[in-house]
C-alpha cells in the first residue's frame, strides 16, 4: 500500500510501502482515503521543523486534511456505513486520567499535551490508501460535497475559532441593538492571511453576518482577492495599505481572525483592535527571532478598551459537525468561491512538488486514483 512519509533522521520525503491496516477493535471502521489537502503544517514537517513519528518507527505517514469513503466495519460499528464519505477528526486524546479534555472527547483542549495528532505527532495521518480507526473520530459528510468536503478539516479551525468568539463575547452586550435584515450585523471583522483558512474562515464570518475585510498581501485582482469579492468581503493589500489605516476605512473592529502565522504583522494589527474588541489567533509562525512590539500601547488599550486575545487550535466532534453543515451553506451560497478554494487535484506523483516546492495556489490536493 502507498503512503507519504518523511524520515526526520534521515531527512527524507519519501513515497513508501507499507502493509495495509487491518481492523484490530469492534468498533474499528477501515477507510479507502480518496483526497488529503496539503497545508502549511504538513510543509513544516517536510521541512523537518514540527512533527514526530509514532514511538518505535522512524517515519511518519503525513496528511491530516482528508476524505476518505467506509469500506469495513467492525462487528460493533453504529455510527457509519460502507459507502459513508467520512472526514476524520485528527487529535486522538492522551490516556491520563486526570485530563479533563481528553476524558471529555474534548482532546482539543488536552492538558497533558500528550495527545496524538495524525498525520502530525506520534501517530501516522491520512496520505495512505488504507486508513483503520475508531468510528467515533469520523464525520459523515453528505454525497453532495464530495468534491470540496476536503475542506472540512482547515474550517474547523475558522468553526472552533468563532464558537470561542461568540462565548468570550457574551461577556458583553455584544448582540446588535438594530438590524436592517436577517444576514445584517453591526460587526465588523478583519481576516489576516488569504489562505484557506483565512479564506473559510472570511466566509464563515460573512455567513455570520459580520461585515468582513480580509487583509492579506497581493495586488488584487488575484485569485485570492476574488473570492474575497465574490463572497461580498472587502480585500485589503496589506503592501500597500497600512495596518494604522485599517480603523478609518473600516470602522470600529470588533474581531480580528489571525490566519496568516506572521507575528509581525499580526502583533501590529492588535494595535488597531477596537473597543470591546477580541483578537484570534490562528497561525502558528516560524521562529524568526523576537521583533519589536509596542506593549505599552497594546496593553493600554487591552485594558481601556476591554479587550480579549485568545489563541485556537485544532477542533473537536462539534465543531466538525458544525464546519460539515457550514460548507454545505457556503457552496450553496457561493458555490463558485468554495470551488475556486481548491486550486488543484494531483496524483501521489506529485507530493514532492507540492510538499517541497515553493507554495502555490490556494489548496492544493493530492488525490488517490
Ligand atoms: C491542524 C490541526 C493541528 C495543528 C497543530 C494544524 O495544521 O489542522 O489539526 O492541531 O496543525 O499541530
Amino acid at each position: 500500500m502507498k503512503a507519504i512519509a518523511v524520515i526526520p533522521t534521515t531527512r527524507e520525503v519519501q513515497l513508501i510501502d507499507r502493509e495495509a491496516p487491518v481492523l484490530s477493535s469492534p468498533t474499528d471502521v477501515k477507510l479507502r482515503m480518496l483526497e488529503v489537502g496539503v497545508c502549511g503544517t504538513d510543509r513544516e514537517i517536510c521541512a523537518f521543523e514540527y512533527g514526530v513519528p509514532p514511538g518505535g518507527t522512524s517515519h511518519l505517514v503525513i496528511g491530516h486534511e482528508s476524505l476518505g469513503e467506509v469500506v469495513e466495519l467492525g462487528p460493533a460499528v453504529t455510527r457509519v456505513q460502507c459507502g459513508d464519505l467520512v472526514v476524520p477528526m485528527v487529535r486522538r486524546p492522551c490516556r491520563h486520567e486526570h485530563c479533563a479534555g481528553c476524558r471529555q472527547e474534548r482532546q482539543d483542549f488536552c492538558f497533558t499535551g500528550d495527545f496524538h495528532e495524525r498525520g502530525i505527532k506520534e501517530a501516522h495521518g491520512f496520505l495512505t490508501e488504507l486508513v483503520v480507526d475508531d468510528e467515533k473520530f469520523m464525520n459523515v459528510v453528505p454525497a453532495a460535497l464530495r468534491h470540496v468536503a476536503v475542506l472540512v478539516e482547515p474550517l474547523t479551525i475558522a468553526e472552533k475559532a468563532l464558537a470561542q468568539v461568540w462565548q468570550v463575547q457574551r461577556r458583553l452586550p455584544w448582540a446588535c441593538p438594530v438590524t436592517r435584515g436577517p444576514a445584517e450585523h453591526c460587526h465588523r471583522a478583519v481576516v489576516i492571511g488569504a489562505g484557506p483558512v483565512g479564506l473559510l474562515g472570511a466566509m464563515a464570518l460573512v455567513n455570520a453576518g459580520f461585515e468582513t475585510t480580509v487583509y492579506s498581501r497581493g495586488a488584487a485582482p488575484n485569485p485570492k482577492a476574488s473570492v474575497v469579492e465574490s463572497i461580498g468581503a472587502r480585500y485589503l493589500d496589506a503592501d500597500t495599505v497600512p495596518v494604522g489605516a485599517l480603523p478609518e476605512l473600516i470602522g470600529n473592529i470588533d474581531l480580528i481572525y489571525e490566519a496568516a502565522g506572521a507575528s509581525q504583522v499580526a502583533f501590529e494589527a492588535m494595535k488597531v483592535l477596537g473597543t470591546n474588541g477580541i483578537f484570534c489567533f490562528t497561525g502558528v509562525p516560524g521562529r524568526k527571532g523576537p521583533v519589536a512590539v509596542d506593549t505599552d500601547l497594546i496593553m493600554r488599550n487591552l485594558v481601556l478598551k476591554n479587550q480579549v486575545v485568545l489563541g485556537t487550535v485544532n477542533a473537536g466532534r462539534e465543531t466538525f459537525e458544525a464546519a460539515i453543515a457550514d460548507l454545505a451553506t457556503f457552496n450553496t451560497r457561493w458555490p463558485q468561491a468554495v470551488r475556486a478554494l481548491i486550486t488543484g487535484r494531483f496524483p501521489l506523483s506529485a507530493h514532492r512538488d507540492l510538499l517541497l516546492g515553493p507554495p502555490t495556489g490556494i489548496k492544493n490536493v493530492l488525490a488517490f486514483a
